[in-house]
């Protein structure tokens, strides 16, 4: 790595599956390992590093662009080194993929990857060049040019690490970087893209391997909410909220942030923040849990639409029977989420039912069918109009009750529950889709998280 610089603290492998970390991020913020530690204190007497991240309604137009800016500019203004992640203009990914996907019916990912990630190269320019208008140092980095380096799944990539040695040079030198969110390049020099709101693991990962002092995520919303509060208007604003929670509340289904950003946060001890692009206000925190003052039972409920429910009616009930059906739904790469087997009453035949991802779900069927001689199933029944409903805390590991209230709750709505599924912080049903307002609203009630 040559001599201490800026850049031995920037480069490194962000991803879970590599626990080494190669030291950087989290671990030279707290005071890694020698030189790190040295470097990195030099860095922090001078000035703080911020990595701010504006997601798509935020830069949906040349005037908001031009707000974007303010907020850039009052940040440089104070001082501090900014780097700047941006989405694409809302709706511009929609558009790009979808002008892909009116090709033809296979089309190539990685040509995919290209088309979509144009959408970040616009407005990452775009913000550069307003900037500059102001007589603010900046520029534009698109993800191959940082680099971003990602695996080669092209349009669900994941970051393996981030090199900032020549960013990060700039950055001191007082010039703003305006990242291009969403983009990395895969290990054989083409584009890739992060998977859906992916520009939101761009800002952690960038945040982690710069040793950023915050990471900002600017959006259409005042912070994290205890249910999304497009659809439970009663839902309550967050102060602050785990990373463990929030990693659940994205994982089940609320998009305000990426999972894998909240998953590189954690690992990486990034400090997450979640604010309104349009009013000012602290937005929320996201922290560890000894951080946490008042700690409630259930801290919020998601729900997800991407589930789809296949079930095989009248299988034989032997031993090795759910392998032979879950075995070659991992081979095609088809991950099954919540699963339930009833006992049979004969001992001869029973119901099994599984869901799987909206866009898992055709192969899903087809992987099953294909194999319906040797799994011998009576019937084949299959439904997407349904919803998963998470109720997440971490203060149900030390209280007992909170699945009956669910379920007392959703009962006393004449709601049928389908499926469920627990684990240490969160208890999931699966319902019919047209019960998801009511549902929520039922529940965020029933948990005591209704605003005043
Ligand atoms: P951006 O374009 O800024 O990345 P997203 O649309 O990806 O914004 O995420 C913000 C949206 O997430 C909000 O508009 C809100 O509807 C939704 N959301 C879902 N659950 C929550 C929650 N618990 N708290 C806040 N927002 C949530
Ligand atoms: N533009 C991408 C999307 O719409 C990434 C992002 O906004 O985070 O999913
Ligand atoms: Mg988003």
């Amino acid at each position: 790595m040559g001599a201490p610089g800026a850049g031995d603290i920037v480069a490194g492998a962000v991803d879970r599956a590599d626990p080494v970390g190669a030291g950087f991020g989290g671990t030279a913020r707290v005071g890694g390992a020698g030189g790190r530690a040295a470097v990195f204190s030099k860095r922090v007497a001078r000035m703080a590093r911020i990595v701010q991240k504006f997601g798509g309604t935020s830069v949906a137009d040349l005037e908001r662009i031009r707000h974007v800016a303010d907020r850039v500019a009052a940040e440089r203004a104070s001082g501090n080194e900014v780097a700047v992640v941006v989405s694409a203009m809302a709706g511009e990914t929609n558009r790009l993929v979808g002008l892909a996907r009116e090709t033809g019916p296979r089309p190539d990912q990685s040509e995919c990857d290209v088309i979509a990630a144009a959408g970040e190269q616009v407005t990452s320019g775009l913000l550069a060049l307003v900037l500059q208008s102001r007589n603010i140092d900046a520029r534009s980095w698109l993800g191959w040019q940082v680099p971003v380096r990602t695996d080669i799944h092209h349009g669900k990539a994941r970051i393996l690490a981030v090199e900032t040695d020549a960013l990060a040079d700039r950055l001191a030198a007082g010039q703003v970087a305006v990242v291009a969110g969403f983009q990395g390049i895969g290990p054989d020099g083409r584009v890739t893209t992060l998977g859906r709101g992916g520009s939101d693991t761009s800002a952690v990962a960038l945040a982690a391997a710069l040793g950023a002092d915050r990471c900002d995520i600017y959006t259409d919303v005042d912070g994290i909410y205890t249910a999304d509060p497009r659809i439970v208007a009663k839902a309550r604003k967050l102060d602050k909220i785990t990373y463990e929670e929030m990693l659940e509340l994205a994982s089940l289904g609320a998009k305000v942030l990426q999972t894998r950003s909240v998953e590189l946060a954690m690992n990486h001890r990034v400090r997450l923040r979640v604010l309104s692009s349009f009013e000012d206000g602290p937005g929320t925190l996201v922290v560890d849990e000894e951080e946490i003052v008042e700690q409630q039972v259930v801290s919020g409920i998601a729900y997800s639409t991407d589930e789809a429910k296949i079930t095989l009616v009248r299988v034989a009930d032997r031993p090795g029977v759910a392998a032979s059906i879950f075995g070659p739904l991992a081979n095609a790469n088809i991950n099954v989420d919540m699963i339930v087997q009833n006992m049979s009453a004969d001992g001869k035949a029973t119901d099994l039912t599984f869901t799987v991802a909206k866009t898992d779900f055709e192969r899903a069927v087809q992987v099953v069918e294909t194999h319906a001689g040797e799994l011998g199933y009576g019937d084949l029944v299959t439904d997407a109009d349904v919803v998963k409903l998470s109720v997440i805390g971490v203060g149900m590991r030390s209280h007992a009750g909170i699945a009956q209230m669910m379920f007392k709750t959703l009962a006393e709505r004449g709601i049928n529950i389908q499926v469920i599924s627990t684990s240490e912080i969160k208890i999931s049903v699966l319902i019919a889709e047209e019960y998801t307002e009511l549902a929520l609203r039922a529940l965020h009630s029933a948990y005591g998280l209704d605003a005043a």
